[in-house]
């Protein structure tokens, strides 16, 4: 309990205490995930408060799943969280590196180097990582982006599996790439995942086209439509209905049916206007009345309801076609194009395939059970974002460690420049680096540091490209790792460096930490809850 009065109700831990509690919980989180990383990994069971399973060797997902109170560790989660959203891959080694870079500064801590000189000493050694890393790097061919995006899949799914993934994640990303002024871009977003149970894992498989599992609300409309226009609408074509308050009176006969009959011709007006705006193809959100199939059938408007509106947004994107509420209001200015739009029925499936000038692919997961359908689905977002990345940004990193161990090199070469205690920081940022390469040796049961030393040897030992020495933790030995294709996109990397240094900084900057007493008895008064 605090001694300040104004603090009554709360715990408070300051200075070194709270560094240490704070660094603590940074271990004991990155203890959680440390035997998951690389392909010798080992994999987690995780089970939430339904009982429901999931088997993963995902370090974000595992820490997502995770009940973490510490704000601290709440942290570092966070940092893995964003490593996920920008780069899709090197949530592990985020949490292991941050984690590391706090446990060497309590270190320098213990030996009386204040915080704010190690915040400064760990942003110099970023900065002169970041620029270092360009000088490592290599331009990367068709080959060598799909092995990087294999790389990213190893441990997580079988050999096969990666390979047949990691060519489909390129398929995909070439489908929905856009050329924005010189610039290409590609979206990961735009690909559509179906998942399917049933059949093997292998026979997943990437249709190009938009494809979703509808079918046209007739069948005499027609099947196969060629270069057209297509309309969205984000509500229904459907009589409003009358609300269950409203009370009718009812004075004379046939008044309801001249009602009912009044909306059937508003809902002609309306496939009117589709045909005046030259419509062959519509989705709605809502539904269509059974009552004018026929009429938009006659008029030749292939059409789909209940269309979830994430997959509208999708068409939207592909034919350029912009969402309206209602039919009055589309204008010319809001309908879109397509190439073709087939509605089939398939192994016993009904689909509808649209294809778009902007491209767009849909991947279909495939595997005997639900389990193995989440899985073929993750890998595959998985290697799509890698495999995005590396369109937009082809450059490429040795992987296996090999990166961190040149990296830290490098910083110990030049810590001996850095006059003050800052020298001390930038060697504690060199060996937090090796953490990666530590523990992929320990997780293939390699003597860690034995390995390390290894690596470090073969590296100094020169030579053209001696920087790309790294562990291949397959074949167990030091290796050079371009040789054997591990190898990863720079841009995880240079995120992996900024985003742990960043977590482990606004760490180092808390000195102060106040718990509030919450009273589980007393409601939450907030106004926002009345
Ligand atoms: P993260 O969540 O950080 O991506 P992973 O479990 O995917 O963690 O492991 C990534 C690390 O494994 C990277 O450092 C990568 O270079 C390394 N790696 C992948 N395949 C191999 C391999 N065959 N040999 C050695 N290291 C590998
Ligand atoms: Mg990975």
């Amino acid at each position: 309990m605090s001694d300040v009065p104004i603090l009554k109700e709360t715990t408070r831990s300051s200075g070194r205490e709270a560094l240490r509690n704070n660094i603590t919980a940074a271990m004991a989180l990155a203890g959680a995930v440390r035997s998951t990383l690389g392909p010798r990994g080992m994999d987690k069971l995780l089970i939430d408060d339904e009982g429901r399973t999931m088997v993963t060797n995902d370090g974000v997902t595992v820490l997502e799943s995770a009940k973490v109170e510490h704000p601290v560790a709440k942290m570092l989660i966070n940092a893995s969280t964003t490593q996920d959203q920008i780069a899709r891959d090197g949530t592990t080694s985020a949490v292991l590196f941050s984690a590391e870079l706090l446990q060497n500064a309590w270190e320098l801590v213990l030996q009386g180097v204040h915080p704010s000189a190690i915040g400064r000493g760990y942003r110099i050694a970023e900065g002169m990582s970041r620029e270092h890393l360009s000088s490592l790097t290599v331009e990367a061919t068709a080959s060598m982006q799909q092995q990087a995006t294999q790389t990213s899949l190893s441990g997580k799914i079988h050999t096969a599996m990666q390979l047949h993934l990691a060519q489909l994640a390129h398929q995909a990303a070439r489908a929905i790439q856009e050329d924005r002024e010189g610039r290409v871009v590609a979206d990961p977003t735009r690909v559509k995942i179906l998942s399917q149970i049933g059949g093997q894992m292998t026979d997943s498989a990437l249709i190009t086209g938009l494809v979703l599992l509808k079918k046209r609300v007739r069948s005499t409309m027609p099947k196969r439509l060629k270069a057209g226009k297509i309309a969205l609408i984000d509500g229904g074509l459907e009589r409003k209905g009358l609300m269950s308050s409203v009370k009718l009176k009812v004075t004379n006969h046939g008044v309801l049916e001249t009602f009912r009959q009044e909306e059937r011709t508003m809902l002609l007006k309306q496939i009117s206007h589709l045909e005046e705006l030259g419509v062959t193809l519509l989705a709605c959100k809502e539904g269509i009345d059974d009552d004018v199939h026929g009429a938009l059938a006659d008029a030749g408007i292939q059409s789909f309801r209940r269309v979830a509106r994430a997959d509208l947004d999708l068409l939207a994107r592909g034919c350029g076609a912009r969402l309206n509420m209602n039919v009055d209001a589309l204008s010319d200015d809001d309908i879109g194009v397509f190439i073709e739009s087939r509605s089939e029925r398939i192994n016993g499936q009904d689909r509808w395939t649209v294809d778009t000038e902007e491209g767009g692919a849909t991947f279909i997961a495939k595997g005997s059970t639900n389990d193995t359908v989440g899985e073929v689905e993750r890998c595959f977002g998985d290697a799509l974002g890698v495999a995005c990345q590396l369109l937009e940004e082809p450059v490429l990193l040795p992987g296996g460690g090999a990166t961190q161990v040149a990296l830290a090199r490098h910083l110990r070469r030049q810590a001996e420049s850095i006059p003050g205690r800052e020298q001390l920081a930038v060697e504690a940022y060199a060996d937090a680096l090796e953490v990666i390469p530590r523990t992929l040796a320990e997780n293939a049961g390699l003597d860690p540091l034995d390995t390390l030393l290894q690596v470090v040897a073969q590296q100094a030992k020169g030579g053209d490209g001696s920087h790309t020495v790294g562990v291949d933790v397959l074949a167990k030995q030091p290796a050079n790792m371009m040789e054997q294709g591990i190898v990863e996109p720079l841009r995880i990397t240079r995120q992996v460096l900024a985003g742990a240094t960043e977590a482990a900084l606004s760490v180092l900057r808390i000195d102060d930490v106040l718990w509030a007493k919450q009273d589980p008895t007393v409601p939450d008064m907030s106004p926002e809850n009345d």
